[in-house]
């Protein structure tokens, strides 16, 4: 299959050639099926994976939004070209009711992750767009406290496809944590069946509504529980959060891979405690070094979104629940932006010029 490429640019094809001729004529095919928005075919964008020819018949799994379900008859239609093939089976990987699912990922923990995917969250509801987000860090699920909630009851509905949790809703955005369904000051220490048990239940059980965007949170790093929920959920495309020391870079560059290896586009690099903004001249000093993000972009050929300073005001609202692109994000008289929820505007701006329809 394909070098997965970020939507937010359009390389040229590297498609390696695949051994089999049949796969290959059945990729070729695929490749010819476009999705309109984002104006690339599926191949590329990472919405076919396992595809797999067992005899005369093709399997593969097409992972979609709530509203691109057509996508499913033109590759039927698509496929019938082939003599050889007496059936295509299509498993479709969807979300109930979400558009577009992303996901926000890192090397490792404490780069500020979970704070970027609540206020790209926030910035994106300031925008107008129906939001949700899903904090899967299992190991550190810290999205409810980042938006203001204590540990709160999660309700079960009955719904035509079972029982659902329904997720909480805070500032306009709708939010499920794995921190939420624990209880607090508890150590989760998941592992194996439990956690792929747990991780799928999430993807599945909860009743979000319509929603433009879920952004899911996912734990740090490359292991099971990341590899689990990106290839159960259709994630459209991953967010790399880092910052710009060279230990945490060599961890984004392993995730990168990950992505790559299981066919999932990465969106791009937000480089997080780019630098300090000193508050009586406004000089910038890079505390952690400088040029890491860009150049990692620049050698995986992946966008850099955006570069965040280190700002106490992204702290405060962490811990006290409100996240500076809501408090700083709408220039209002006697009201400042920052430079920081600058930078999460400019994203959010990004993602519904590429994603919304
Ligand atoms: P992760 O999800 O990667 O583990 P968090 O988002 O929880 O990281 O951030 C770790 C800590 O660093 C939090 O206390 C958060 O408020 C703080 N933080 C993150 N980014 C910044 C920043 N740019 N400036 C100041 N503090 C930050």
């Amino acid at each position: 299959m394909s070098d997965h490429q970020s939507p937010f640019q359009h390389p040229e094809d590297q498609e390696k050639p695949d051994t089999n001729p049949h796969q290959q004529e059945v990729v070729q095919l695929l490749k010819e099926v476009i999705e309109p928005t984002l104006k690339n075919d599926i191949v590329s964008l990472g919405m076919v994976r396992n595809l797999r020819i067992v005899d005369d018949y093709v399997y593969l799994r097409l992972y979609i939004g709530s509203h691109q379900h057509q996508l499913q008859t033109e590759i039927q239609s698509k496929l019938s070209f082939l003599t050889w093939c007496k059936k295509t089976y299509i498993q479709i990987c969807t979300i109930p009711g979400v558009k577009t699912t992303l996901a926000v990922s890192s090397g490792k923990g404490g780069v500020g992750k979970s704070t970027t995917a609540v206020n790209i969250a926030a910035a994106l509801r300031l925008q107008g767009a129906k939001v949700g987000l899903l904090d899967a860090d299992v190991y550190g699920p810290n999205l409810p406290q980042m938006l203001g909630l204590g540990q709160a009851d999660i309700q079960v509905i009955p719904t035509p496809t079972g029982d659902k949790f329904l997720p909480l809703e805070v500032q306009g955005i709708k939010l499920m944590s794995v921190g939420l369904l624990v209880e607090e000051n508890r150590p989760l220490a998941w592992r194996g069946p439990v956690l792929h048990k747990i991780i799928t239940q999430f993807l599945q059980d909860v009743e979000w509504g319509e929603l433009d965007y879920l952004l899911i949170d996912l734990p740090p790093g490359t292991g099971d529980a990341q590899i689990t929920i990106i290839q159960e959920s259709p994630v459209c495309g991953v967010i790399l959060v880092t910052t710009p020391q060279q230990v945490a870079i060599a961890d984004v560059r392993r995730n990168i891979y990950m992505f790559r290896q299981v066919g999932i586009p990465v969106l791009g690099i937000i480089e997080n405690m780019s630098y300090l903004i000193c508050g009586d001249c406004g000089a910038r000093t890079p505390i952690f070094g400088s040029g890491g993000g860009e150049q990692l972009a620049a050698e995986l050929q992946v966008p850099l979104l955006g570069q965040i300073p280190i700002d106490p005001d992204i702290c405060n609202g962490g811990d006290s629940g409100n996240p500076i692109a809501i408090t700083a994000g709408v220039a209002k008289p006697g009201h400042r932006t920052s430079p920081a929820s600058e930078v999460f505007v400019q994203i959010a701006t990004a993602l519904n010029a590429t994603f919304s329809t």
